[in-house]
């Protein structure tokens, strides 16, 4: 199976540029965030996507003390995956943490200059398009690479963001391992995902 392992070192890279070129298989939906996971042998990569408004309450650039606050706490909460996941059935340690929040202080920090327009703009047709997003609604992205040791055959994953995000509803949750992939909508009743 090389296709995951291929898709899942490359996706992290190229997220974010993906990102704008990918046809709109994630809705924007209040209340609605997606996981998808992809493990190989020892490495397991976690994304999330939820909305602003689930994670941070608004889905404007930030502007008052209140709302950077809402920005710096979530960035850090997002940054503790131990609280977000609780795996079992492995042993896995992080490597490789990002998410996009930290972007979103600096576009405040910068006043929305548009530079990063221009850098961008031999290379993709959908600049525009994907820059008026910050007017509207905007979405949050967190990635997570682990390296996982005393891995079994039935490694399972809680996912504590119901709690941590009292707006979140439903979790789509998608996933590729060695032996194929599935799918499942978690909700806060049931939030636990097998990787088999
Ligand atoms: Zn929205």
């Amino acid at each position: 199976m090389r296709l995951p392992f291929i898709f899942a070192s490359c996706c992290t890279l190229l997220s974010v540029c993906t990102q704008a070129e990918q046809p709109d298989t994630r809705a924007h939906q209040h209340g609605v965030a997606r996981l998808e996971l992809f493990k190989l042998a020892t490495d397991l990569q976690i994304s999330f996507y939820a909305t602003g408004s689930d994670i941070l309450g608004f889905e404007h650039q930030p502007q008052t003390q209140t709302e950077l606050d809402a920005v710096k706490k979530a960035k850090i909460l997002l940054a503790q995956p131990d609280k977000l996941f609780q795996i079992a059935g492995a042993d896995c340690q992080l490597k490789h943490h990002q998410s996009n929040l930290a972007e979103l202080q600096q576009h405040t920090k910068a006043e929305h200059k548009h530079s990063h327009d221009h850098n961008h703009d031999h290379d993709h047709d959908h600049d525009h398009d994907h820059d008026h997003k910050h007017a509207g609604h905007s979405d949050i992205e967190a990635s997570y690479q682990f390296s996982c040791k005393a891995v079994t055959e039935s490694v399972t994953l809680k996912v504590n963001l119901f709690s941590l995000f009292p707006d979140l509803q439903q979790i789509h949750s998608s996933w590729i391992t060695e032996k194929g992939q599935s799918a499942a909508t978690l909700t806060p009743a049931d939030r636990q995902l097998s990787l088999n």
